[in-house]
């Protein structure tokens, strides 16, 4: 059983549509003891998860179900904050009413940020560690975004992923959760929540906190896009995340105080991982070069933002730079050993918490936290651009080429033999106006 529903989650190209597009039929190979749906979306702004928690009630908890079943888990939990009050009752409702011949039960998350990380939700909900560099499978544990869960539901039904839940906000006239055909144009969204209420604006694909800004309005949904953002292009969100690393490094040496703030608030710290931004901050400003084992630190770093945009007064920037040393020791095969065999959490886990409305003050987008409407229905698109990598791992090999009609939901991208990756589809019917190394252009 469990090779049939890894089979059918291969074949319909599902990967965590919450994180970095990590292969889901790969994770869903091994025995656990729980799973847990994340429909946190902690993020400030983005609201897909709930809403879909809310809307897609029935086929979450199957999706769930197959998981449990896939890996033999006899628990299973949905992760929702309490505020979401409505999905919250949907789903105990269902769950109560229905009867599930398995153990799923619901557990409300508070108002915090980061709530949504699997390493922090895994703590809250089971109250175990996960260990430096490793995943929730180290516990026995697998995490599922609610997201992930529908497109398994809809993979035992012979429906791959052609289509993406997404949050539209900001300087948009109507804000909206809706859903759109995976290659849907960034500009196409716009245009569907009403338009830009502004005439020069940039966009942040994901949230204001983990997202980055787009290059362009022609840039691409993918499977991984939970949102965009909408703002003007000198607003802080947009200016912090296009810094230059020499620049940081410049305004770190002579302006960080080594307060140890950003290592103080650092979740992962806080869970006991010896993770020390301000270390890594020091070592950079004073010594040349981006080399040393305290840098390789940088490994371990969820790229929360929390150092950055909440917890240093100096207003600098630990985690672009733990991006961008991520990014180098990645190229370069840089393995870094867990420092610790046993992890104490914090006895501050609880009070250093960053809630989630003081964040949005900070970040200064507060007035974008709106109750954006749910729009269901089909969205048109003339034509999409479809990566062919969307996931972790190897781009997916094209299987079309140029002139060739498709249907929607037809394999365009095969995953390279033996190699770690997903499948993509044709997110509309139509015909492939042409084929390169990076996408596939379907024209309706
Ligand atoms: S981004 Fe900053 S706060 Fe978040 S895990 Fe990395 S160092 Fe810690
Ligand atoms: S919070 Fe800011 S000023 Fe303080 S140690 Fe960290 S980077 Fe330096």
């Amino acid at each position: 059983m469990r090779a049939d529903i890894v089979d059918k989650v291969r074949a319909a190209g599902i990967v965590g549509a919450g994180g970095a597009g990590f292969p889901t039929h790969v994770k869903l190979q091994f025995e656990v003891q729980q799973v847990l749906g994340n429909g946190a979306s902690c993020e400030p702004l983005l609201r897909s998860d709930p809403y879909l928690v809310e809307h897609q009630t029935d086929l979450i908890l199957k999706g769930l179900s197959t998981v449990m079943e896939c890996t033999n888990a006899g628990k299973a939990t949905i992760c929702i904050k309490s505020k979401h009050d409505r999905a919250v009752e949907k789903v105990k409702h269902i769950i109560a009413g229905n009867g599930f011949a398995r153990d799923i039960d619901v557990f409300e998350l508070g108002d915090y940020y980061p709530a949504g990380d699997e390493f922090i939700l895994v703590n809250e909900v089971l109250g175990k560690i996960v260990p430096e560099g490793g995943i929730p499978l180290n516990v026995l544990a697998v995490v599922c975004n609610v997201e992930s869960l529908l497109n398994i539901a809809g993979a035992m039904t012979g429906h791959p992923v052609t289509d993406r839940y997404l949050t539209v906000c900001g300087e948009v006239r109507h804000p909206i959760v809706c859903k759109v055909p995976i290659g849907t144009p960034l500009d196409e969204l716009i245009r569907l929540a009403g338009g830009s209420s502004i005439s020069d604006y940039g966009i942040v694909i994901g949230g204001p906190m983990m997202g980055r800004v787009a290059a362009s309005g022609q840039e691409p949904v993918t499977k991984t896009t939970s949102g965009i953002i909408v703002l003007p292009p000198h607003h802080n969100v947009i200016r912090d995340k296009q810094k230059e690393i020499e620049r940081m490094r410049f305004i770190a040496k002579s302006a960080c105080t080594q307060c140890s703030r950003c290592t103080d608030l650092c979740p992962r710290n806080l869970i006991g991982h010896s993770l020390e931004p301000h270390k890594i901050m020091r070592h950079l400003a004073y010594t040349p070069g981006m080399d040393g084992e305290i840098l390789e630190d940088a490994l371990i770093c969820s790229e929360c933002g929390v150092c950055e945009k909440f917890a240093c007064p100096m207003m600098l920037s630990p985690r672009e730079i733990n991006a961008v040393l991520k990014q180098k020791f990645l190229k370069e095969g840089v393995k870094r050993e867990s420092k610790r065999q046993t992890f104490n959490i914090s006895p501050f886990f609880d009070t250093r918490k960053v809630p989630l409305k003081r964040l949005m003050e900070r970040l200064e987008v507060t007035k974008f936290d709106t109750h954006p409407d749910f729009y269901s229905g089909e969205f048109k698109v003339e034509e999409v651009k479809i990566p062919v990598k969307q996931h972790l791992g190897e781009p997916a090999q094209p299987i079309v080429r140029a002139g060739d009609r498709v249907k929607k939901g037809d394999v365009i991208g095969e995953i390279p033999k033996g190699a770690l990756g997903a499948r993509v589809h044709a997110s509309i019917e139509g015909t492939v106006k042409s084929v390169d190394d990076d996408h596939i252009v379907i024209h309706s």
